[in-house]
């Protein structure tokens, strides 16, 4: 299992670079190879408008429960270099650690089902669902292509309930199923000046200066309490009556292993919110980069001709990712600095989840995690967005429960990724159990979709 995925690990599916597309395909491929032997007597690459996604199919007994379940092959890029301590496609196994770009997010969930599907045929000769695999090339950059993928194979992808594996767990002792995760939005700003870089000495004081506008405008996006500055921004937030307040103040959320791990010297956020509600039932707004200048070494006095940035909101039930993005966006066209010219993009927008917790397969999903962990599995909402989830819950009607097993010291997205091979190793154990749970369920397990979507 390990070799395959460390053989995985080697292609670097980034889906954001358009030089790595091949690599993305040569991910596709290798996945479709594995699942056909891994058991899955269907495995074929699926086209979209990018890039390719991976559909894998055991059908065993028309007659028991089917499950989709959906996780990603693609992967973040790996910038800055520089900080990575060995090459990010070359997969290093240190002690209980594998690094790589991709280990935990999202391929070592993939190579868990593929385990636990292989462990079913070499005990039972049989597993005790159908499976539905659907791998998407294109989550890292916001999915663009999945709500039509979704559309136009509906037939295909028919199930009873949805398991997704993009998420994780609270710590290795502390395990935690996802039963909601935030929306997102994103924007790029554009602000632009002269029609070319100024020389500061002949015009400095005399035009605006796109950098210093950009920079005003972002500053003013918050308050001194941390608040979003945007009317109407929190207008549809739901928010946590006194016992869900209570139930988060439960999560064993360890606040300085957080901040150590973020590596930040301080906790910042929204006025009158704990740090974990901030990550997770407060809705957020951020800068993710600006550009614009001079920026090489030493000096080159100049007046810039533009300036750009790109923003990323995370929205929290009931928030409409159409109303966010317009609401951002106008606010940022009436304050535009004076003699720029701004333009805004929306360039995604993903809606958020919100699953029952007491839906039969969110209760299976939590015996077959206790049986493993050997303690009930915390019911959390998670800060992170997964917008091709909100599409199933919505497209499909699937109700989704979110098993993960990476953690968040992983570092998701960042340089050093890895996973936990102790973890891996549980959670296909868990992964056999969910399915000899969701088996015994029946046609129990049917029971409407998925809570409430934005
Ligand atoms: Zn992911």
């Amino acid at each position: 299992m390990v070799e395959q995925l460390v053989a995985w690990l080697r292609i670097p599916s980034i889906s954001a670079d358009p030089e790595r597309a091949a690599d993305v395909r040569r991910s596709a491929e290798f996945l479709a190879d594995a699942a056909r032997g891994a058991g899955f007597p269907r495995a074929e690459v699926w086209e979209t408008g990018g890039h390719p996604a991976v559909f894998a199919e055991r059908i065993e007994d028309p007659s028991l429960p089917t499950v989709l379940v959906y996780a990603h092959h693609d992967v973040q890029p790996v910038d800055p270099l520089s900080e990575w301590t060995s090459p990010p496609f070359e997969p290093v196994i240190v002690g209980d650690e594998l690094r790589a770009r991709g280990a935990v997010d999202d391929k070592q969930n993939v190579c868990m089902h593929l385990q636990a599907v292989r462990a079913h045929l070499a005990v039972g000769g049989r597993t005790p669902v159908n499976l539905r695999l659907l791998v998407e090339g294109e989550e890292e950059s916001g999915s663009p292509h999945f709500d039509d993928l979704l559309r136009s194979h509906r037939a295909e992808l028919a199930a009873d309930v949805a398991v997704i594996s993009d998420t994780g767990m609270l710590g290795p002792e502390a395990p935690a199923l996802t039963i909601g995760l935030r929306g997102l939005v994103y924007w790029e700003v554009a602000v632009s000046g002269p029609a070319h870089d100024l020389h500061s000495g002949l015009y400095g004081g005399t035009v605006a200066n796109p950098v210093l506008g950009m920079a005003a405008l972002l500053a003013g996006l918050h308050g001194a309490d941390g608040r979003v500055t945007v009317a109407g921004f929190y207008d549809a937030v739901r928010e946590p009556g006194p016992e869900e307040r209570a139930a988060i103040a439960a999560v064993p959320f360890d606040e300085p292993t957080f901040m150590g791990e973020a590596g930040s010297p301080a906790a910042v956020g929204e006025a009158g919110w704990t740090t974990y509600e901030r990550r997770t039932v407060r809705p957020t707004l951020d800068a993710c980069g600006i550009w614009g200048g001079y920026a090489g070494s030493g000096a080159k006095t100049i007046i810039p001709a533009r300036c750009g940035a790109k923003l990323s909101a995370r929205l929290v039930p009931d928030q409409d990712p159409d109303v966010i993005a317009e609401l951002v966006r106008r606010h940022l066209l009436e304050r535009a600095p004076a003699g720029l010219a701004t333009s805004v993009a929306v360039l995604s927008r993903g809606r958020w989840v919100s699953a029952p917790t007491d839906h039969p397969v969110v209760q299976a999903a939590a015996r077959a995690v206790a049986a493993v962990w050997g303690r009930r599995p915390s019911l959390v909402r998670e800060g992170g967005s997964i917008p091709p989830v909100a599409a199933i819950a919505e497209e499909l009607g699937l109700a989704c429960v979110l098993f993960g097993v990476g953690l968040p010291d992983d570092r998701f997205h960042a340089p050093n990724e890895r996973l936990r091979l102790e973890q891996l190793h549980r959670g296909v154990r868990a992964a056999v159990r969910l399915w000899d749970e969701v088996g015994a369920l029946g046609p129990a397990v049917r029971q409407g979709a998925n809570g409430r979507t934005a």
